[in-house]
């Protein structure tokens, strides 16, 4: 793990206890997700091209500036038995998985630490982006809502106002637009599978925000089997909504289930579409942020496809 290149402008969070947070062997979230993302990372040579850092533990009043403490106390309730579900039955809970969680939230908290003080401009980590969990509860394999909890961190730790976050997940980041909806300051692009195909059956493009907040949010549903042509069809609508908010930071939210060949979504993204989203946005980010970008890896249950993808992505940012 020494062989960061400390002039790399990318760190990733890399280690054990992120791959920890899956739910078992054979599930779609299985814990080898971030082993098949980094086998291939190296096969491409990036782990010599990035700064890596170890997978940190967020501490409990961090990720109360998100969740509830009812919600909290009944996640590690449940991650000592490892029994039940933290939702209506999509979401297991599993031995550990408070503190697997905690750590996707942690490893996020690290990456928001080292943007706003400069250390790397941008970051990536691949087992995060659980966009689906609300602040009461789990949901869509979501736990804890990393994003949600560093838009709530940047704000009152670092006075970070105007944030943009970017979703190209193939399902609608429900848990973060919901709980910002009304928030002027949080702009949103959320490129998703339609919801009246998939999971969660949100997003649609007349939600736009709410009260004060109306026109910060651009949801861009595509049908079924949309492909790269229907992407770069809707992409220069996105760069345009952000450039309109004029964020201080952007957190992408860069999901590998809108690729091609994915076991539970119905999209055809290729991994270029993610790699043109990647720099756009670091240019973006240059123009507007000081750099500062955080990436997240979000769903992708083809283990190829979340490897090819983020693998994309990272060779973007650097
Ligand atoms: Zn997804």
């Amino acid at each position: 793990m020494a062989n960061g290149d400390m002039k790399s402008p990318v760190r990733v969070y890399i280690g054990a206890a992120l791959a920890r947070y899956g739910f078992g062997e054979g599930h779609p979230f299985g814990p080898d997700r971030m082993d098949a993302f980094w086998n291939e990372a190296k096969r491409q040579s990036l782990d010599r091209k990035v700064a890596i850092a170890a997978p940190e533990q967020a501490m409990e009043e961090m990720i109360h500036r998100f969740h509830t403490s009812d919600y909290i106390e009944r996640v590690k309730a449940l991650s000592l038995t490892g029994e039940g579900f933290l939702d209506h039955g999509d979401t297991p809970a599993f031995k550990g998985v408070y503190e697997a969680a905690a750590t996707v939230v942690g490893s996020g908290l690290a990456a928001v630490e080292t943007v706003m003080c400069g250390d790397y401009p941008r970051c990536f980590i691949p087992i995060a982006g659980l966009h689906h969990a609300r602040r009461d509860m789990a949901a869509g394999f979501c736990v804890f809502n990393d994003a949600g909890v560093l838009i709530e961190v940047l704000r009152l730790v670092h006075g970070v106002k105007r944030i943009a976050y970017v979703d190209i997940d193939a399902h609608h980041g429900d848990g973060v637009f919901y709980a910002f909806e009304s928030d002027p300051d949080l702009w949103i692009v959320d490129i998703h599978e339609d919801g009246r195909y998939l999971y969660p059956g949100t997003g649609h493009a007349n939600e736009t925000g709410k009260g004060v907040a109306t026109g910060t949010k651009l949801n861009l549903p595509l049908m079924p089997g949309a492909d790269d042509s229907e992407f770069h069809r809707v992409w220069p609508e996105a760069e345009a909504h952000i450039r309109e908010a004029k964020p201080e930071i952007i957190i992408f939210q860069c999901g590998a289930d809108s690729i091609a060949g994915d076991p539970i979504t119905h999209m055809r993204f290729t991994p270029a579409a993610h790699a043109h989203a990647a720099s756009s946005l670091r240019d973006i980010a240059d123009e507007f942020c000081q750099g500062r970008l955080i990436a997240l890896g979000g769903g992708g249950y083809n283990r190829a496809n979340l490897a090819a993808s983020w693998s994309e992505v990272v060779s973007s940012l650097l």
